[in-house]
């Protein structure tokens, strides 16, 4: 059985066919799937953008916690007790946990509404920006300084501004 890496604040743990499983978080690969231009036209992702896009609008406000909550509100959980060698635990004795069923997909607006969930808790939203070349509408989880999604963007802006102050 795979461990929970020590190292991620936050563990998730879904179960599938019966037993639990860790589940692999990585805001990056989230981001990236959002961003992907083959993606655009699937529910689920067309969700997730929604998500942070008014996150990044409106921060953590009742009126998005309130929505966030119905949309997860109909996964399922079921109780376990978890092996140390899952979850390690202070006491070293089994934890108890909810965790949720994902062996019938939930519909795409409660698995966005899911993702998005995780990303907020995880803390790793406070990385979330839009990019700031006008026409890309990719994310990015960077420092506080990073304004470009990608090499690409950031040249593309720094020639524009040069050709704006240029023609002044
Ligand atoms: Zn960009």
């Amino acid at each position: 059985m795979r461990k929970a890496l020590p190292e991620t604040n936050e563990v998730f743990i879904y179960e599938k066919q019966g037993k639990p499983v860790v589940w692999d978080f990585f805001a990056e690969e989230i981001v990236d799937a959002v961003n992907n231009k083959e993606n655009r036209k699937q529910l689920v992702f067309i969700e997730l953008r929604n998500w942070l896009s008014r996150y990044l609008q409106e921060g953590i406000t009742d009126a998005l916690l309130d929505d966030l909550n119905s949309a997860i509100h109909e996964t399922r959980y079921a109780k376990y007790i978890l092996p140390v060698d899952l979850m390690s635990s202070e006491t070293g004795l089994p934890q108890n946990a909810y965790v949720a069923q994902y062996d019938k997909l939930p519909d795409p607006r409660a698995y966005a509404a899911d993702d998005f969930s995780k990303l907020l808790t995880s803390g790793q939203l406070k990385r979330l920006k839009i990019c700031q070349l006008e026409e890309c509408d990719n994310f990015l989880l960077g420092p506080p300084q990073a304004r470009w999604c990608s090499k690409t963007c950031g040249s593309k802006f720094r020639v524009r501004e040069k050709r704006k102050r240029d023609s002044q």
